[in-house]
């Protein structure tokens, strides 16, 4: 019907859309234990994926949706690791004091 490429899609973890993979950030468990943000969409390991709803980080870091996701439960450093990069990058940028 279209002569489209196929266009990769993933669900967000935490509301479970599907979307096209680049719209949606990537969390990468590179080694056990470890978790990092992928950002080129490459790196090898266990990723899920977050689509840019606030309440979906909320959710995934609060209610253990990405751990679950991920196979494990995130440690605290995990957890702010993934929290500073949805403060500096998702987050609406309008609770500056
Ligand atoms: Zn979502």
């Amino acid at each position: 019907m279209s002569k489209n490429r196929h266009v990769p899609e993933r669900s967000c973890v935490a509301c479970g859309v599907k979307m096209p993979k680049v719209q949606l950030v990537r969390v990468v468990r590179i080694t056990q234990g470890s978790v990092v943000i992928d950002t080129t969409g490459r790196a090898p390991g266990r990723g899920a994926y977050l689509c840019r709803i606030p309440q979906c980080w909320d959710r995934a870091l609060g209610k253990g949706a990405l751990g679950r996701s991920l196979g494990q439960d995130l440690s605290s450093q995990d957890l702010e690791l993934v929290r500073t990069y949805y403060e500096e990058n998702i987050a609406p940028q309008a609770t500056a004091p």
